[in-house]
């Protein structure tokens, strides 16, 4: 689950982050009365789930809450990245004298959290890697000892010249871990870190993501759900205990188990085509589970050509069946749909599809094959 900046400054903060205290405003007004509070001076950041807001037009300077006032109605509203701005976070500036990046990610392929640091902060950290990748250092947290004092040390002198700055950033880039871990979060970043002027090192933007997996054991950061910035066909799968990850192919993918789901979008790739989403309706019985899926899929504009796999276990063919009877009777389908279904109760299912004018393959391949040519 994607976090706002402003709940992450939240988390942050409690953890100990040096981060200047700010508020969220929903229109100029509120901009206007959080400037004032803070002595008039001021930034106005958009709080969407995106990043490159400031290159997006997305971070404004402010000099009195007039021009907060001001800065607040250009940017609420404003479309960044297919997201609208509802909320904006009114802050100090900064008298900033440097600006680096901080940040740390679960690393999948390492399987330990890595911490990357850089001196260049403020831009792209992406951008730095493709460009000066020596301009970055890693570290890939053992998971047996979590950060050590030292390596966060020698992180901070990598970053630093001056060993005060780096005293300070090594203590920050512990607590950002603790908070890190903390929130069962996947990634957590800072960009910019900066050194002000009289040599203050804070952070002045903060990103976050956590694992959905976590979120059962932290109801204060489930809390923090913003359902309008969400996809809406995401939020809509998860009220139906679907999950579903929209892409952008044409292939709608209907499947029973997550790993099946995902060998049949590899498939899908294989045979030159493209899944238009990940969807694991689950091992339940549950016919409307079904219907809820497939309304998902056909309501994606990209999908030309749907593919149901279901390979019986516990799901049961027959209950599958039923579901794509009583769904194709509920939503008028554009597309053609293509069906394997093999396992449990097989027999059953592929009468109830033939007595209803679907056929149904066993063959995966040919399924996918054939749903792939559909598409084109
Ligand atoms: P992002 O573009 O979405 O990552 O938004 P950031 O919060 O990182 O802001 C973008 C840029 O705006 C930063 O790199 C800073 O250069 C600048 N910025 C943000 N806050 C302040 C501030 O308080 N004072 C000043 N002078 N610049 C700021
Ligand atoms: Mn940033």
């Amino acid at each position: 689950m994607n976090i706002h900046e402003y709940q992450a400054r939240q988390i942050l903060s409690d953890h100990g982050v040096p981060v200047p205290a700010g508020e969220v405003a929903r229109t100029p007004d509120e901009a206007a009365a959080a400037a004032e509070r803070l002595g008039g001076s001021v930034v106005v950041k958009a709080q969407v789930h995106a990043g490159g807001r400031g290159k997006a037009g997305g971070v404004k300077l402010a000099k009195t809450s007039d021009e907060a006032r001001e800065k607040a109605g250009e940017i609420l509203g404003m479309d960044i990245k297919g997201i609208t701005v509802r909320a904006v976070l009114v802050a100090p500036t900064e008298d900033i004298a440097s600006e680096a990046y901080v940040g740390i990610v679960m690393d999948r392929a390492k399987q330990a959290d890595t911490i990357m640091v850089s001196a260049e902060g403020g831009v792209d950290i992406e951008e730095v890697a493709a460009t000066m990748p020596d301009a970055i250092r890693k570290l890939a947290v053992d998971p047996r000892y979590g950060l050590l004092n030292h390596q966060a040390a020698g992180l901070g002198h990598f970053l630093y010249d001056d060993p005060k700055a780096a005293r300070q950033v090594s203590s920050i880039i512990v607590k950002l871990y603790q908070a890190y871990r903390a929130s069962g979060a996947t990634l957590a970043e800072i960009n910019p870190m900066i050194v002000t002027s009289d040599g203050e090192v804070k952070a002045i933007d903060a990103k976050m993501n956590i694992d959905d997996n976590a979120l059962f054991r932290m109801p204060e950061i489930e809390a923090f759900r913003d359902v309008e910035s969400e996809n809406p066909a995401e939020v809509r799968a998860r009220e139906a205990e679907l999950t579903y990850i929209q892409l952008d192919g044409n292939v709608g993918c209907c499947v029973n188990g997550a790993g099946l789901a995902m060998a049949t979008m590899d498939l899908v790739k294989y045979y030159g085509g493209d899944p238009a989403n990940f969807l694991d309706i689950g091992g339940s019985s549950n016919p409307d589970k079904v219907v809820a899926a497939l309304q998902l899929i056909s309501e994606d504009p990209n999908v030309k050509s749907i593919l149901f796999n279901i390979f019986g276990g516990i799901t049961r063919c027959d209950d599958v069946a039923n579901g794509i009877v009583e769904a194709t009777s509920r939503i008028d389908l554009q597309v053609p749909i293509t069906i394997r279904l093999t396992g449990t109760n097989e027999e059953l299912g592929v009468k109830i599809l033939a007595d209803n004018g679907f056929e149904a393959m066993v063959d995966m391949d040919e399924a996918v094959k054939t749903a792939v040519e559909r598409g084109q």
